[in-house]
């Protein structure tokens, strides 16, 4: 249930609504708009003894709220995705990220500025992590992908080097002065990632690991949801709703191909999902080119088309030698390459009022 306010409406205004909603076992959460503010209800019982949403309107209490001073109408959340819903939370969000080797301090995602995630798919030893990720913070790059613990379709494929890989990243993320992202499979190594991570990413595989979304949900460092390779933009939306039901709001979505019939690329990019997660959610969303072409002649193209399309970054594969690489070598950029896409990245978020956020 989401109470908007009217234009006119003072802060003692809301206050009491949230004292009201507060009396009833409910609690508020609102939503400051330019224009005007509206204050999304949770409440009831979610999964694990979470909060839950009220998705529909008590009729008595719905009357009641419309009656208060300052309130406009009340509305029910039409969609199954309650919290991930725009309608829940109309202004976009943006997801701070505390990362104290950065000049800043911290990294913003979801707002005017964009943020590039590169490096390889997988730590695969120490020269070729150090080697990648130094080329690409000095192209721009911010935040420093690379898999530790990897999901592998076949079980004789490279898994990761595990704990040894998230040391690593944790040696370049202070070497160099960037953020780190990094996969994370399984329930009980979310403590230890996190130990190194900046951001969790969740693979394609574990888009509907409830269990592992659960745990995320538990803990307030960001996480980065990748769309199940056939997962439905709704389906997508729910598995995000587990990790935000749970109170963990630090939540970026990231689109990486789904599955089709088409044999030329790996996956097919779904680029209408960037400008359609933005109209249903207001989460941010990243575009992973890389597993969504599976092909690296596609993956500069795909990077301006993304931007353009409102992508607020990218993850982009890159190794210093991906004819070498232990996994996804066909996908990964080398170095020059990747410094011909950052200007052209550069480019087109300019074009569209926006920048890639190198500092
Ligand atoms: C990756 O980013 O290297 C990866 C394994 O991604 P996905 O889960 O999208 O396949
Ligand atoms: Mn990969």
């Amino acid at each position: 249930m989401i109470v908007v306010m009217k234009a006119s409406c003072t802060e003692p205004d809301i206050e009491h609504v949230l004292i009201f909603l507060e009396n009833h076992g409910l609690s508020g959460h609102p939503s400051r708009g330019v224009e005007r503010t509206v204050i999304g209800v949770l409440g009831g019982v979610g999964p694990s003894g979470t909060p839950g949403v009220i998705g529909g309107i008590n009729p008595t209490l719905g009357e009641v709220l419309e009656g208060l001073p300052g309130v406009e109408s009340v509305l029910r959340v039409s969609k199954p995705y309650k919290l991930a819903s725009r309608e829940f939370h109309p202004e976009d969000t943006t997801v701070t990220i505390d990362v104290p080797c950065v000049s800043k301090g911290y990294i913003t995602i979801g707002n005017h500025e964009l943020a590039m995630m590169a490096g390889p798919c997988t730590v695969e030893s120490e020269k070729q992590l150090m080697t990648t990720a130094e080329a690409v913070r000095k192209e721009g790059a911010i935040i420093l992908r690379g898999g530790a613990f990897k999901p592998s379709t076949s079980p004789y494929g490279f898994r990761g080097m595990g704990e040894a890989g998230l040391k690593l990243l944790g040696k370049a993320r202070s070497a160099f002065g960037m953020a780190v992202i990094t996969e994370v499979m399984t329930p009980t190594d979310v403590p230890l990632v996190s130990e190194y991570a900046d951001i969790l990413q969740i693979g394609t595989r574990n888009m509907q690991n409830y269990v592992l979304l659960d745990e995320v949900g538990r803990t307030k460092k960001p996480v980065m949801l990748k769309r199940g390779m056939s997962a439905t933009i709704e389906e997508w939306l729910l598995a995000a709703e587990y990790i935000l039901s749970h109170g963990n709001r630090n939540v970026i979505l990231c689109e990486r191909g789904i599955r089709t019939f088409e044999k030329v690329t790996r996956n097919t990019m779904d680029i209408s999902a960037i400008p359609l997660i933005k109209r249903l959610s207001h989460l941010p969303i990243i575009s992973d080119p890389s597993q969504g072409t599976g092909r690296r002649d596609l993956v500069e193209p795909m990077t301006l088309a993304s931007i353009a399309a409102g992508a607020d970054g990218l993850l982009i594969e890159v190794h210093p030698n991906p004819d070498e690489a232990l996994k996804d070598g066909a996908q990964s950029l080398t170095i020059e390459q990747f410094s011909h896409l950052m200007p052209r990245a550069q480019a087109v978020a300019q074009a569209t009022g926006r920048a890639f956020v190198t500092e």
